[in-house]
């Protein structure tokens, strides 16, 4: 039977973290020993550690050792939000640990074809790097929030996969309705088809995360062989009433069984907020829902006095609903906006609120 693995766990100190990793490996059964290892933290944007944003340095270092001590050559990548792969790096502090330990960057810009025949509609998908090419892939999400998707754990993360210039036409096709936006992310990480997650959920993120959140301490690890089922855990931890789309759609198709839950330390998350509005998906047509949408669904809004007019958010909107004029904070387009609220998740100063 599958097995997840949880530890109480409320600080990034490198003794307790190895100890974690270590025996999720033994009893994972999972063999490191010389490999070409792919690291794949969160790192949607440059943000300090202590904003809760991205995978934490220290957590990655502890990892790092563990492998290089087994004999493995690391590289860490993924495809940041609107920024390099290296400007990310080196402000959330990971860059440090690649310079220290001589690990190798991938910017994830290939352009690589896959095609999958999964549970979307979608066939093909555009890679930024291919899982192929390592022995051993190791996805390192972060506990977050997440205004469309509701948390970000570890089949979101997987979503740094798709090449940066495709994932604006995927929130635009998808992002419209969140249980097809899931099942394109479901696909997405069956391709990549990780072969260890490891969760960084001491210092997590709650309310309108995945960049303005609420950075909390949530004080929790998770590792699995299946992100899905880990997924699932961590929506039990944080207690959810119902599953959020990637599990539900996970179950629906049989990809989450029964599994095991060994938890170390009595990991507990208390009063956790989710985000202030999430997506809602209706059965019934598409004019009907759209008119709904704009009618009932939350508008993503400008904090006029925040905003620094750099231009990012009118970047990044798949919908082309978003407008600036010089010297005057973008405009929104309401009719156009599909609610994906990829401007308020992208938006360096946090001046974007839903
Ligand atoms: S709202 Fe945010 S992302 Fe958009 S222009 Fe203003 S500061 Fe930049
Ligand atoms: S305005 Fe914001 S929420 Fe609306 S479509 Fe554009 S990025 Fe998505």
């Amino acid at each position: 039977m599958e097995k997840v693995l949880l530890q109480a766990c409320d600080r990034y100190e490198q003794t307790g973290l190895k100890d974690f990793f270590l025996k999720g490996l033994q009893t994972l059964g999972l063999r490191v020993d010389k490999q070409a290892v792919l690291l794949k933290p969160n790192l949607l944007s440059s943000k300090p550690p202590e904003k809760a944003v991205t995978t934490h340095p220290e957590f990655i270092r502890a990892l790092t050792e563990i492998l290089l001590d087994h004999g493995c050559q690391i590289t860490i990548g993924d495809s940041p939000g609107y920024e390099s792969t290296s400007k990310v790096l080196k402000n959330c502090g990971i860059m440090n640990i690649i310079k220290y330990y001589g690990l190798t960057i991938s910017p994830f810009d290939l352009k690589i074809i896959k095609k999958y025949d999964g549970i979307s509609p979608y066939k093909q998908f555009t890679f930024g790097e291919d899982p192929k090419d390592y022995d051993l892939i190791v996805n390192l999400p972060k506990l977050k929030t997440h205004t469309m998707m509701g948390l970000t754990l570890g089949v979101k993360n997987t979503f740094g996969f798709i090449h940066s210039l495709e994932k604006a036409r995927w929130h635009l096709r998808a992002g419209q309705d969140r249980m097809l936006f899931a099942s394109a992310l479901i696909d997405i990480h069956s391709i990549v088809n990780p072969h260890l997650t490891i969760l960084d959920g001491i210092l997590g993120m709650d309310g309108d995360g995945p960049s303005n959140g609420r950075p909390r301490n949530l004080g929790v690890v998770a590792m699995s062989t299946s992100a899905f089922i880990l997924d699932d855990a961590i929506e039990k931890l944080v207690r959810l009433p119902h599953p959020l789309p990637i599990t539900a759609l996970a179950r629906k198709h049989g990809i989450i069984k029964e599994y095991e839950t060994a938890a170390y330390g009595s990991p507990v998350i208390e009063d956790f907020r989710m985000p202030n509005t999430m997506a809602t998906d209706w059965s019934i047509p598409q004019p009907v829902k759209t008119f709904l949408k704009n009618a009932f669904v939350k508008k993503p809004k400008i904090m006029r006095a925040a905003c620094r007019q750099c231009g990012v958010c009118v970047k990044v909107c798949p919908a082309g609903a978003l407008s600036m004029r010089p010297d005057e904070p973008p405009v929104f387009d309401y009719k156009k906006c599909i609610r994906c609220y990829c401007c308020q998740e992208m938006c360096p100063e946090g001046a974007i609120r839903i």
